[in-house]
């Protein structure tokens, strides 16, 4: 069933089907516009980083590599992501079980920086809940599996995920049934419609959420480099995800359903799209496997290198080129955790010209002509 078009109905195009182009394309086509969405790889997302991520939703434990904006960001979003997921016609599985930091013995001083830092974090934006530091008896009761090594943990409550693959996947059917019109395997960028939207011929609105691939118009775009393992491991019981110190950079194990854990993610300042290396490979799944050796059988589904879209703070923006065209980025490693704040402050922007969540967030935004 196609969506009825409102009275006052645009033509609006989105450019890149990843996470900020198909939720957008989502809400524009529920509220009765007419949007066609172009993206340079197909339905499957397999060009995005949307579909490498592993799509953890850890306002405080990200609070210790990120600005207190994207924590507040993060707050909003786990608030409304059961909200956005429950208008989904497929279920898109969802969990709000708190997240658990572990660390080995030669990474305890690092530990106790993070866990400062947690605290610090509570201290100074409301609603956080408390970080719970665990012995070796409250962390068999949370996760009775974890090796025996581990005697202490941090259990970070209210942490969040979800499954980012069975929420592309919906979003894609959803804009099947509202009649959004697609076009995969098509790159284009703003330029192609000049010379500007709401001009003769042209739609009336563009959005670009090209992440990495908006870089040719947007020169402070980089991508960062992330490497993720993706295995089957039905015997392995671990029920939330589990982040471990690592000194070069946070290694996770996410939980998705039917046996399936995601081992992630490498961070290196690199645009670098090629194949995971041996290195990162060897350094995840050993970090697995001394989390819970029941790794040991487990099979490798695939491994996956994908850039995440980073503008140099790090942090999310928008930027208005021209009066009709909006450009959305720099999700970096957060896009998930922040995506519905920023999309219903990109929809404030559409509806009004200005945006309160905007503000309430510190989200920047920005103008150019170039
Ligand atoms: C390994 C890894 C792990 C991650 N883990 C998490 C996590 O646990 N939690 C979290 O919150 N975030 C995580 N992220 C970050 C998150 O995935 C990104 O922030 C988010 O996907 C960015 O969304 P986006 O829509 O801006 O870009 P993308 O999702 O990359 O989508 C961009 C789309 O634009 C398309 N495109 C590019 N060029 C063109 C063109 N010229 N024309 C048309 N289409 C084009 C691409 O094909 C792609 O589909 C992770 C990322 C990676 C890589």
């Amino acid at each position: 069933m196609e969506n009825a078009l409102q009275p006052d109905a645009q033509h609006i195009v989105v450019l890149g089907a990843g996470l900020m182009g198909r939720l957008l394309s989502w809400r524009l086509a529920v509220a009765g516009h007419r949007v066609e969405l172009f993206d340079a790889g197909g339905p499957g997302a397999e060009k995005s980083a949307a579909r490498a991520a592993a799509a953890m939703l850890a306002p405080l434990a990200e609070s210790a590599v990120t600005e207190p904006a994207v924590v507040q960001m993060g707050q909003y979003g786990l608030q409304r992501w059961p909200q956005l997921l429950s208008q989904l016609q497929s279920p898109v599985y969802f969990q709000q079980a708190g997240s658990l930091v572990l660390w080995h013995r030669q990474d305890a001083a690092e530990a106790a920086q993070f866990s400062r830092q947690l605290q610090a974090t509570c201290r100074s934006i409301a609603g956080l809940p408390q970080p719970q530091a665990l012995d070796a008896k409250g962390l068999a009761a949370l996760e009775p599996t974890i090796d025996a090594r581990f005697t202490q943990g941090i259990y970070l409550p209210d942490e969040g995920q979800l499954d980012n693959h069975q929420l592309l996947q919906a979003l894609h059917q959803e804009l099947q049934t509202l009649g959004v019109a697609m076009h995969w395997q098509t790159a284009r960028n703003p330029q192609d419609f000049s010379p500007a939207p709401n001009s003769q011929g042209q739609p009336q609105w563009v959005f670009d959420c090209r992440g990495v691939g908006a870089q040719v118009q947007w020169s402070q775009v980089r991508g960062v480099r992330g490497e993720i393992i993706t295995l089957h491991a039905p015997e392995v019981k671990l029920s939330r995800p589990i982040r471990l110190m690592h000194p070069r950079y946070p290694i996770y194990i996410t939980p998705k359903p039917n046996g399936i854990f995601l081992i992630g993610a490498t961070q290196i300042e690199s645009d670098d799209n090629s194949a995971v290396s041996v290195r990162s490979a060897l350094e995840l799944l050993s970090a697995a496997y001394t989390v819970d050796s029941g790794f040991a059988e487990a099979r490798i589904v695939n491994l996956v290198s994908q850039c995440r879209p980073a503008l140099p703070d790090n942090l999310p923006s928008v930027r208005w080129l021209g009066e009709r065209t909006l450009q959305i980025n720099g999700l970096y490693r957060h896009g998930y955790l922040v995506a519905p704040a920023v999309l219903d402050a990109v929809l404030q922007l559409f509806e009004s010209g200005a945006s309160a969540l905007a503000a309430t967030f510190s989200l920047k935004i920005e103008t150019t002509t170039s």
